[in-house]
C-alpha cells in the first residue's frame, strides 16, 4: 500500500498569537519556534511582517535562527505586504510566502469593495510577485467556505497558472460542517484545472467546535496539509488543535487507509507534544482546560472503578493512546543537587534553550537553590526556572523583599520593598487575602495600578515541594500583558508574576510598541 504524508503547518505564532491577550515577545516567539522545530512541524508560519516592525523582526529572526521547517510569512494580496514578507523570510533556507484575498460575495462587496474580476486579478498579481522572491507560494481564498464554488474554481485555476504550489481553503469564520467541507475538498480536487500538482491545505476555525473534525474530513478527501495551532490557540474559539489532528491520524490509520486510500502519517515526533503544549500555555498565559483532548491534565486520568480495573489488567481496554506517546509519564528525573554546571548546561540545550554564559550562571544558581529544597528536579522545573530567570524584557521593577501576614480572624497584610532602576521604595497594605494584600503593596510601591484581569496558579510538577507557577493578565488602556512567576512559595510566585506583568507593560510603553493591523484568515 502506498504511503503519503500529511504536512503540519503550524500557525501558533501568527493566527494563534492573535488570540486576545496572547501576544508574545520576540524572544518568546523564538523559543516556541525552536520547540516547533524539535516537534517536527513541516512549516512554521512565523508572522505577518507588514503589520508592524516587531512582527517583521520576529519573522526575520525565526527565518534566520530556526532550521528544519519551512518558514512562511503571511501577506495580503498587495505589493507592500509581499515585499515585507519576502524580505522577512529571506534568511531562511526553506521559505514560503502565503498570500490571500477574500473571495466570498459578502467580503468582496463590504470589505474589499471590489468586483470578482478585480479580486482575481489581484490574486494572480500577488502570486506572480511572490514568485519573484520564492518558489514555494501558498494562496488562500479567504472565507472560501462562503464563496461561490464556481468562482473558487476559477480563481484557484488562475493562481495555479501564476505559480501557486499550495492551495489553502480557509473556513475563516468556522461555519462549515465536516461532511460539507470534505465534499468541497473532493470537488475542488476533481474540478480545478492543474490542481494535481499542488498541495491542498485546510485552515479551520472552531466556532462550532468543528475545526479538527473539518480538517480531518478534508484530509480524508485529499488535503495533504493541515494548518493548526498548539492547544488550538487562536482568535475567538481558536484554530484546529495540532495535537488532536496528529494523534487522530496516528491512532486511526485504519480509517484513513480504508477503501483503497493511501495510508497516512505525519512527520511529528509525538513524544514532544506534551512539552510543546506546556510551553505554549506558559508563554501565552492560556491555561489548558483539564478535559482538553490529548493535552489536558485529565486526558489520561481514569477514575471510574471499572475503567481503572480494566486499564490495570490490560491498558488497551480503555486507553486508545498511551500517555508515553505524547511524552508524558515514565521516569523523567534528570537532575539533582549533585549535577554539575556542565550537566545542567547540557540538559538546557537538549531542552532547546540557547543561553548565554551569564544566563546559564543565573539559572544554575536558581537550580541549586531549588535542588536543595526538592530532591528531584524535573524537566518541567528546569524549563520554569529558565523562563523565570531569563526574562524577555528589561526588569525595570524588582521585588526585593516580601512579607505577608495572614491567618484566621486577622486582616491579611503585606509589606514589600521594590527597586525601580536605582531607587528603592517600600510599601505596606492590607487586602482581602494575602495575594490581594501583596498586589496592593506592589501598586503603592510602583505607583502603577493596572487592572488585574486574570489570575491562576498551578503546580509545575507533583509532590509537596513542587514549584508553584502563577500567571496573571493585567490590562491598561485596552492593552493586555501577561506575567509569570515561580517559587515554591505560592504567594511569592503570585507577587513575582504581577511584577513581571508590570515590567512588560512598562517596557512596551517605553518602546512605543503599537500593535499593527490584524488579519482574519
Ligand atoms: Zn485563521
Amino acid at each position: 500500500m502506498s504511503e503519503e504524508k500529511v504536512l503540519i503547518f503550524d500557525t501558533t505564532l501568527r493566527d494563534g498569537e492573535q488570540a486576545p491577550g496572547a501576544s508574545l515577545s520576540i524572544t518568546e516567539k523564538l523559543e516556541i519556534a525552536r520547540q516547533l522545530a524539535v516537534l517536527g512541524v513541516d512549516i512554521i508560519e512565523a508572522g505577518f511582517p507588514v503589520s508592524s516592525p516587531a512582527q517583521f523582526e520576529a519573522t526575520r529572526l525565526v527565518a534566520e535562527q530556526i532550521r528544519g521547517p519551512v518558514i512562511a510569512a503571511l501577506a495580503r494580496a498587495s505589493h507592500d505586504d509581499i515585499e515585507a514578507a519576502g524580505k522577512a523570510i529571506a534568511p531562511a533556507k526553506n521559505r514560503r510566502i502565503h498570500t490571500f484575498i477574500a473571495t466570498s460575495p459578502i467580503h468582496m462587496q463590504y470589505k474589499l469593495k471590489k468586483k470578482p474580476d478585480e479580486v482575481l486579478k489581484m490574486a494572480v498579481e500577488a502570486v506572480q510577485h511572490a514568485k519573484t522572491f520564492v518558489d514555494d507560494v501558498e494562496f488562500s481564498p479567504e472565507d472560501a467556505c462562503r464563496s461561490e464554488f464556481s468562482f473558487l474554481v476559477e480563481i484557484l485555476a488562475a493562481v495555479i497558472e501564476a505559480g501557486a504550489t499550495t492551495l489553502n481553503i480557509p473556513d475563516t469564520v468556522g461555519y462549515i460542517l465536516p461532511y460539507e467541507y470534505g465534499r468541497m475538498i473532493a470537488r475542488l480536487k476533481a474540478e480545478v484545472p492543474g490542481i494535481g500538482t499542488c498541495t491542498i491545505s485546510t485552515h479551520c476555525h472552531n466556532d462550532l467546535g468543528m475545526a479538527v473534525a473539518n480538517s480531518l474530513a478534508a484530509v480524508r478527501n485529499g488535503a495533504r496539509q493541515v494548518e493548526c495551532t498548539v492547544n488550538g490557540l487562536g482568535e475567538r474559539a481558536g484554530n484546529a488543535a495540532l495535537e488532536e489532528i496528529v494523534m487522530a491520524i496516528c491512532t486511526r490509520p485504519d480509517f484513513f487507509s480504508s477503501e483503497g486510500l493511501s495510508s497516512l502519517s505525519t512527520n511529528i515526533k509525538t513524544t514532544e507534544i506534551s512539552r510543546t503544549s506546556q510551553l505554549v500555555s506558559r508563554l501565552t498565559g492560556f491555561v489548558i482546560q483539564p478535559n482538553k483532548a490529548i493535552v489536558g491534565a485529565n486526558a489520561f486520568a481514569h477514575e471510574a472503578g471499572v475503567h481503572v480495573d480494566g486499564v490495570l489488567k490490560e491498558r488497551s481496554t480503555y486507553e486508545i493512546m498511551t500517555p508515553e506517546s505524547i511524552g508524558l509519564g515514565g521516569s523523567r528525573v534528570v537532575l539533582g543537587r549533585h549535577t554539575g554546571r556542565h550537566g545542567f548546561k547540557d540538559r538546557c540545550e537538549q531542552l532547546g534553550f540557547r543561553l548565554t554564559e551569564a544566563e546559564i550562571e543565573q539559572a544554575y544558581g536558581r537550580f541549586l537553590e531549588l535542588a536543595d529544597k526538592k530532591k528531584e528536579v524535573f524537566d518541567e522545573d528546569l524549563m520554569a526556572i529558565i523562563n523565570d530567570e531569563v526574562r524577555a524584557v528589561e526588569q525595570i521593577y524588582e521585588l526585593q523583599y516580601l512579607h505577608v501576614a495572614c491567618g484566621t480572624g486577622t486582616l491579611p497584610t503585606a509589606s514589600v520593598r521594590m527597586r525601580c532602576r536605582d531607587q528603592v521604595t517600600t510599601a505596606a497594605a492590607c487586602g482581602d487575602g494575602p495575594v490581594d494584600a501583596a498586589y496592593e503593596a506592589i501598586r503603592q510601591a510602583t505607583g502603577l495600578s493596572p487592572k488585574l484581569e486574570n489570575y491562576s496558579i498551578r503546580a509545575v510538577t507533583g509532590g509537596k515541594e513542587a514549584l508553584g507557577e502563577a500567571t496573571v493578565r493585567i490590562r491598561e488602556d485596552g492593552k493586555k500583558f501577561i506575567g509569570r512567576g515561580i517559587s515554591t512559595d505560592i504567594i511569592e510566585a503570585s507577587a513575582k508574576a504581577y511584577v513581571d506583568a508590570i515590567n512588560r507593560m512598562v517596557s512596551a510603553k517605553n518602546r512605543g510598541e503599537e500593535d499593527g493591523p490584524k488579519v482574519q484568515l
